[in-house]
């Protein structure tokens, strides 16, 4: 696995910290384990697996939900995740 460099320097977690592991444990089988290691980021599964469908060149999906590739919706993606980081740092999640 590779360390997080910002976990190594400073301590805290950020948003992807945990996720290494928690594909490691989906590809053994192991969902509450996955859970465990990224509760947010295990969450955003079913979305993960849609954003790769929309970057499939002659994905259907692709006109209808174009949407979701746009700059504000990558702005909010980039605010929900940095909550995520402050929120498991507060709560020690
Ligand atoms: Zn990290």
């Amino acid at each position: 696995m590779i360390p997080c460099p910002l976990h190594w320097l400073t301590g805290l977690n950020c948003p992807f910290c945990g996720s290494q592991r928690m594909v490691w444990a989906l590809l053994q089988g192991e969902w509450v384990e996955a859970f465990h290691y990224n509760p947010f980021l295990f969450s955003l599964l079913p979305f993960i697996f849609l954003f790769l469908l929309l970057y499939l060149p002659a994905s259907p999906l692709r006109a209808r939900l174009k949407f979701l590739l746009s700059d504000r919706a990558m702005l909010f993606y980039l605010i929900v995740m940095l909550l995520w980081g402050i929120i498991r740092n507060i709560y020690g999640i």
